[in-house]
């Protein structure tokens, strides 16, 4: 059997209270810059991209809860802020959420759903993949 490949890493999910305060904390700090700034209320979220100035990086995703019984809002209770996901860009989602199955990974999202800046998504459960939550993205 083939194995299935993921692309370069698009992002670090990071779950915090405040978007807007930690973006000015990086981008003042950090030097990044926002690239995208989007509420998506499917998933009750508020996420800023950053970026640095140099091209090719892997962005930030701040994640930060909008509705109070969203996933992220619920991590932040139990974890606190920090580090939530890591995503990859794949070329083909179905064959991604295929692949993953067929190797006994347990998916959140059997069939991809849309994501921030024209993406579809699907996340990975943590519990099989070592405790990282993995989120594979297409773009489109
Ligand atoms: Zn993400």
């Amino acid at each position: 059997m083939e194995i299935f490949k993921v692309g370069s890493l698009y992002h670090i999910g990071v779950a915090v209270h405040n978007a807007s305060h930690t973006a000015e904390l990086y981008q003042r700090t950090l030097g990044l810059k926002i690239e995208h700034d989007e509420t998506v209320l499917d998933q009750g979220v508020r996420a800023i991209m950053l970026l640095p100035e140099s091209s090719g990086s892997t962005a930030i995703e701040l994640l930060e809860p909008v509705v109070p019984d969203s996933s992220i809002s619920k991590f932040l209770d139990k974890r606190g802020e920090g580090m939530h996901h890591v995503c990859y860009l794949v070329d083909d989602i179905l064959i991604g959420i295929k692949s993953l199955k067929e190797n006994n990974i347990e998916m959140i999202d059997h069939t991809p759903r849309e994501g921030l800046n024209n993406t579809l998504v699907a996340f990975a459960h943590p519990k099989s993949l070592n405790g990282v939550l993995i989120e594979l993205a297409q773009k489109i």
